[in-house]
């Protein structure tokens, strides 16, 4: 009798997931990087649920880093009501946008531009008047407000699911910054967007990266409000699978964005995804041409390294705060959050009592996990011989602590987590 040779993981049965496939691969096949357990989002609430695991994962086929479980509208709802901003929305950069594509002939005369994830209208606004401007969105009261603000601009707003949307006019160009890693299917997406282009139809797409991904703060590059953390291989691979060719990238400057040109390939997108179901088929990364991004995993690895040296320095301050037992936390936001989960601050003393302070109205009058949220004019009233305030923010650090100054917040009372800040 001959021998048996055999693939690992080729018994096609015995297994099912609780959690979603790949969004790039669609395999099934992962292992959890992270895992925070009971993961709060946002303020107290003891009518809706807001906690959950929050796991960030490897895909074992195409090696791409995904959250799971992923949200659901129900859940986007929620994150967004409390979150403050909608994706889409980095109008900062809309005049860098612009000009990289004017630079390259992608706004002339008569072109028709699809911004996806167009919010209000901001980046469409900043667009030469000589072409023509539709938005797409799935956030309501973005797309109305947008419709009233530009009115008069001949911006044609729709308002729709990025999977399904109705449009009935072939865009030249179509411009998608920092949306695909907040959607639960981006391949989806991408197919759909492939599917109302023509011949020569270009795409943008613009989302942070692992290779840049190394940050100084404790929340680091695998934010919840992300449902897949793109690498160059991942993103091309996403690409690849929706029938994209690119035809040329681009690291942009001083924050973590990399920019993709893209062009309707020869191959057909690949067929879609099946739900997952009970026992899923066999997707292997190789198939489809996929580029398996096996550098993915040192580069995954050179990230943690970085993250976790990050939550040491972080730790050695919070290890100076043990003696104080009342504490103003500014920040009552994801930051904290984070705070909770990797580091000792609210854990190591039970007895320790604490308030939080932060600027946003939608949290103040409510609580964090039991800790009540205030204004910032509310530090006027601590007694400061008896408690210390610490920054819970990274990018607005410096700004907090000049404001706990100005209110007479007493420097030797304030604590910071972070030496440099850099903001992006
Ligand atoms: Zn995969």
């Amino acid at each position: 009798m001959g021998l048996s040779w055999n693939r690992v993981d080729s018994f096609n049965a015995n297994r099912t997931s609780p959690y979603r496939p790949c969004p790039v691969c669609g395999s099934i096949q992962s292992r959890t990087i992270t895992v925070f357990n009971g993961f709060q989002f946002f303020t107290d609430s003891a009518e809706e649920p807001k906690r959950a695991d929050v796991c960030q994962c490897l895909c074992l086929d195409c090696f791409a880093l995904f959250m799971n479980p992923g949200y659901s509208s129900y859940g986007f709802k929620t994150l967004f009501a409390e979150a403050g901003c909608s994706y889409g929305s980095m109008s900062g950069r809309a005049d860098e946008q612009r000009d990289w594509l004017d630079g390259r002939g992608l706004l002339g005369e008569g072109k028709r531009v699809l911004d996806v994830g167009c919010y209000d209208g901001g980046f469409l606004s900043k667009l030469p008047e000589n072409v023509l401007k539709t938005g797409v969105d799935i956030d309501g009261p973005a797309i109305l407000r947008g419709r009233e603000r530009h009115a008069r601009t001949g911006i044609e707003f729709i308002h729709g699911a990025f999977e399904t949307f109705d449009i009935d006019k072939t865009p030249d160009l179509i411009t998608v910054f920092h949306v695909l890693e907040h959607l639960p299917g981006p391949v989806e997406v991408l197919k759909k967007l492939r599917a109302i282009s023509h011949a020569g139809t270009k795409a943008l797409i613009e989302v942070p990266i692992l290779e840049n991904g190394a940050t100084k703060d404790i929340n680091g590059f695998f934010s919840v409000q992300h449902m897949t953390h793109f690498s160059k291989a991942s993103l091309g691979n996403a690409l690849k699978r929706a029938g994209w060719r690119v035809v040329e990238a681009y690291e942009c400057a001083g924050y973590n964005g990399f920019r993709v040109l893209a062009m309707p390939g020869e191959n057909p997108p690949s067929p879609p995804f099946a739900n997952p179901p009970l026992i899923p088929p066999l997707i292997k990364g190789g198939e489809g041409g996929l580029v398996k991004g096996a550098g993915d995993i040192p580069l995954l690895h050179a990230y943690l390294s970085e993250w976790h040296r990050a939550l040491f320095e972080a730790g050695k301050r919070i290890e100076r705060t043990l003696d104080t037992k009342r504490w103003v936390v500014w920040g009552g936001g994801m930051h904290t959050e984070f705070l909770y989960h990797t580091t000792s601050f609210f854990h190591a003393a039970p007895e320790r009592e604490y308030m939080i302070v932060d600027g946003d109205r939608l949290k103040q009058g409510r609580s964090w996990r039991g800790i009540r949220i205030y204004g910032p004019s509310a530090l006027s009233k601590v007694d400061w011989s008896v408690a210390s305030l610490l920054i819970s923010s990274y990018g607005s650090q410096n700004e907090i602590a000049e404001a706990a100054i100005s209110m007479n917040v007493p420097q030797d009372r304030i604590t910071t987590l972070y030496d440099d800040v850099r903001v992006y």
